[in-house]
């Protein structure tokens, strides 16, 4: 009676949404305090300096312009803004003209998937991956390709080889990455770019590097570098959600690098596929405000420190993870071979982390310890008894 897809995708929900649901329900049964909610990455580091702004933009602005609708790609001040901050701070090719603003990272994916693919053509990520790739991949008819990474979650590019086909339309790649943490090293990044580049040739058609970037700020070792400065035929996808906590305000961009190959006709699908899916403009507001904070974050003081206070707890304990290089996550080994019933027996102590299965991986879990510090505190007895039930 309704599209089978949509009905499943709406009633089986992402099990990140169903932990955080859970959460909500938890606190407000026994009390925001006793519930220790690591399930969702919705950032809580304080961006004071953007009030200041949005009032004066709201004061400002002309009446008939504040709330109307903007041009379908944007504000051409954002999209300037946007242009000027890439080359300016991350030393990387950019047009306005090649600038779409979205309604986040979430929209710049569906947005590029569906202008990139055509039916049956492939889309390879790495795993683990965040869990919406696949939902995007499939909605525009492409076929998602689940490529592995070594140990430390490092790109496979032996794996990745043999993984390209002439149906490779694009490699999807997230660093600094959710949900390991890692950040992909310049060394790595080039390789990754010549064999992108050795395969382009081989099959006479581009493959797209696509690079998601929500994290792009949130580092705690090395700038993760800037991909179009190492592969021409690049699409950044970012948002402002992460960086300077504004994850509900839906704000983002998709930059199509002007050394694409075909960029001009990459971006008139660009603006084709918005149109399709309903995006008629960003919200406006918040394309003003970010377009005076290009590059800004809010205080990572908090995320720095929860960090290294989760790190050195955790592995202290006896639990397992890789240091994370950055955006805001620890994916912890599971004590159990079923991520899942870790995850589960986690939950009797008001522990709530995300299993693995969901990133496409088995043997983990992840903690998003974008939390207020007292949630890290008060976490630590419940995970050391947890610990203690698997040493019994
Ligand atoms: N990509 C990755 C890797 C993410 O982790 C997220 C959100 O958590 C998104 C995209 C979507 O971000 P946004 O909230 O800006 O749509």
């Amino acid at each position: 009676m309704f599209n089978k897809r949509m009905q499943t995708l709406g009633a089986e929900r992402s099990v990140i949404r169903e932990l955080f649901e859970y959460a909500n329900a938890r606190k407000a049964e026994i009390g925001a305090d006793k519930v220790f909610d690591f399930s969702i990455g919705n950032p809580c580091a304080p961006a004071p300096q953007l009030e200041g702004e949005l009032i004066r933009i709201l004061r400002e602005t002309p009446p008939s312009a504040l709330h109307g609708y903007t041009s379908a790609p944007g504000l051409w001040e954002a999209r300037q803004a946007i242009a000027g901050h890439i080359r300016a701070a991350l030393g990387g090719p950019a047009d306005p003209a090649l600038v779409y603003l979205t309604c986040g990272a979430a929209a710049s994916l569906a947005v590029i998937l569906a202008a990139l693919l055509q039916r049956g053509e492939e889309c390879v990520v790495f795993a683990p991956y965040f869990p919406e790739y696949r939902v995007f991949v499939e909605n525009a008819g492409g076929k998602l390709v689940v490529a592995p990474t070594t140990e430390r979650f490092r790109p496979d590019l032996a794996a990745l080889e043999g993984l390209l086909t002439p149906k490779t339309r694009a490699v999807l790649v997230n660093s600094p990455n959710n949900p390991t943490g890692a950040v992909y090293t310049e060394g790595e990044l080039r390789a990754l770019a010549a064999l992108l580049q050795k395969k382009s040739g081989q099959y006479g058609a581009p493959i797209y590097l696509l690079s998601d970037e929500p994290y792009r700020e949130l580092f705690y070792g090395q700038r993760p570098p800037y991909l179009p400065r190492l592969y021409k035929n690049t699409v950044v996808l970012y948002s402002w959600s992460k960086s300077l906590s504004l994850a509900g305000e839906r704000i983002g961009y998709i930059s199509v690098s002007p050394e694409c190959e075909n960029a001009q006709t990459l971006f008139d699908s660009v603006c084709g596929a918005g149109r399709s899916l309903g995006y008629v403009c960003a919200p406006a507001l918040f394309q003003r405000l970010v377009s005076r904070f290009a590059g800004e974050t809010a205080d990572l003081t908090l995320y720095r420190e929860n960090r290294a206070r989760l790190y050195a707890a955790l592995t202290q304990m006896g639990y397992e993870c890789a240091p994370p290089e950055g955006a805001f996550y620890l994916f912890i080994k599971s004590l159990e071979p079923s991520a899942s019933a870790f995850c589960a027996r986690a939950k009797k102590y008001e522990l709530l982390l995300v299993p693995s299965e969901s990133f496409g991986v088995g043997g983990y879990a992840r903690l998003s310890y974008c939390v207020p510090r007292a949630v890290v505190e008060g976490s630590l007895p419940a995970f050391s008894a947890l610990l203690g039930e698997y040493r019994k």
